[in-house]
C-alpha cells in the first residue's frame, strides 16, 4: 500500500492558477509519453509516487495518449484503483479532447456530441467520477465556438469537470473562447500552450491575453521533449525517448541551428552552476503568467532532479538579455 511521504507539501512552491481559487505546483507531470503500453507499470508507478511525494499535485491526461489511444487513461484507472483512491482531493487531474480519438465523423475536433461522449469514456477509464479540468485540446475552425464552449459549459454544469480550459488556441481564439465562455457563466481557468526556450511563440499576443484576461497558463514541453537537457548533443543515447519512442521527436529536429543554440544556452547554465533543463525550467517560470511548467519524465530520478529549479539563482538581467541574443 502507498503512503505518501508526510513532507510532501514543504519543498513545493505553488502559484495561483489567473483569477481563480485554484493553486498550481510549479512543476506538473504529463502523462502523454511513458503510460501507455512502452512502459512497465512499475515504472509508471514509481514517477506518479515520486512526483506526488515531492509536492506534484497535477496529473496531466488526453484522450489519446498512449500508446494505444486511451492507454495512458486507463493506465491512470489502475493507478487510481492502486494508489490514488485515497488521495483523490489532493490531487488536480485534468484530461482534453480535441484531436482524433475515434473512427467517423463524431471521433475528433470540437463538437459538443465529440466532446461530451469523449469526457464520458476518459471517465470510465480512468476510474473517477470528475476530472478538475477538462480541456479542449485544440482549436476547431469549422465548429462555431458557440458550440464548443457552450459543451464545456455544460460539462461543468453536469459535474463532470470541475473547471475548463483551452489548448493550443492562438490570441484571438483565446479571446473569442474566454469572452464566449465569460458569457454562460462558466470562466476559462487555464490555457495549455507550448513554450519552451525553442518555441517563444506565446510571447507574440497570447502570454499578454491571458494577463490581461486573467487566465492561468501551464507551459507544455519546457524541455522541447529533452532536447533541452543537452542530452542530444553527442548523439542520440540509448535510452533516450528518440531511441526508445520516436512517434514525435525525430533526428530531423536536431538542426544546426538548434544544437548551435543549445550549446549556447549550456554555456549560460555551466557559468551558474546549473544544469541546462534546470536553466530552461526556471527560465519558462520566469514570469508569473506562467502558472506551472508541465513536464515529463521517463523515470522517477528525473522528476527528483527536476525539482532543483524550486532553489535555482535568480536570473539577471544581464544574463536574459544573454539567453534573448542566443535564442534570436
Ligand atoms: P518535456 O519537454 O518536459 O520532455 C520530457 C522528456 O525530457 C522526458 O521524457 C525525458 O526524456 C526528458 N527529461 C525530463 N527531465 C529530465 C531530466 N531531469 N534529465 C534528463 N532527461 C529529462 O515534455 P513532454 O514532451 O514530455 O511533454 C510534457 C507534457 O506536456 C505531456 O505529458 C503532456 O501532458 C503535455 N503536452 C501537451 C500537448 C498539447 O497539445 N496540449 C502536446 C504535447 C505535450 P527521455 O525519455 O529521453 O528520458
Amino acid at each position: 500500500m502507498y503512503i505518501p511521504d508526510e513532507k510532501r507539501y514543504q519543498a513545493m512552491q505553488y502559484r495561483r492558477c489567473g483569477n481563480s481559487g485554484v493553486l498550481l505546483p510549479l512543476l506538473s507531470l504529463g502523462l502523454w509519453h511513458n503510460f501507455g503500453e512502452l512502459t512497465p507499470f512499475p515504472v509508471q508507478q514509481a514517477i506518479l509516487r515520486t512526483a506526488f511525494d515531492h509536492g506534484i499535485t497535477h496529473f496531466d491526461l488526453a484522450n489519446n495518449y498512449g500508446p494505444p489511444y486511451g492507454a495512458a487513461e486507463s493506465n491512470f484507472g489502475r493507478h487510481m484503483d492502486t494508489d490514488w483512491r485515497p488521495h483523490r482531493d489532493e490531487l488536480f487531474l485534468s484530461t482534453k479532447a480535441g484531436y482524433d480519438m475515434w473512427e467517423g465523423p463524431y471521433g475528433n475536433w470540437g463538437s459538443r456530441k465529440y466532446l461530451i461522449s469523449s469526457l464520458d469514456q476518459s471517465l470510465r477509464r480512468m476510474h473517477v467520477d470528475y476530472v478538475d479540468l477538462f480541456y479542449h485540446h485544440r482549436p476547431d475552425p469549422e465548429t462555431p465556438i458557440e458550440e464548443t464552449m457552450g459543451a464545456l459549459d455544460q460539462i461543468v454544469r453536469s459535474g463532470k469537470a470541475l473547471y475548463v480550459g483551452i489548448s493550443n488556441y492562438s490570441p484571438e481564439q483565446t479571446r473569442a473562447a474566454v469572452a464566449e465562455l465569460k458569457r454562460l457563466g462558466t470562466p476559462c481557468l487555464i490555457h495549455q500552450p507550448r513554450y519552451s526556450m525553442l518555441d517563444r511563440r506565446i510571447e507574440n499576443g497570447l502570454t499578454e491575453v491571458l494577463r490581461k484576461e486573467r487566465v492561468g497558463c501551464i507551459a507544455f514541453q519546457p524541455l522541447c521533449g529533452g532536447l533541452l537537457t543537452g542530452k542530444y548533443l553527442n548523439g542520440i543515447p540509448e535510452d533516450s525517448r528518440m531511441k526508445t519512442d520516436g512517434r514525435f521527436l525525430k533526428p530531423g529536429s536536431l538542426t544546426e541551428d538548434t544544437m548551435r543554440k543549445i550549446r549556447a544556452l549550456k554555456e549560460i547554465a555551466d557559468r551558474r552552476g546549473q544544469k541546462l533543463h534546470h536553466l530552461a525550467l526556471q527560465w519558462v517560470l520566469r514570469d508569473s503568467v506562467v502558472t506551472s511548467a508541465l513536464i515529463g519524465v521517463s523515470r522517477p530520478e528525473q522528476i527528483t532532479d527536476n525539482l532543483a529549479v524550486l532553489n535555482a539563482p535568480p536570473l539577471s538581467e544581464e544574463e536574459l538579455a544573454a539567453i534573448d541574443r542566443i535564442l534570436s
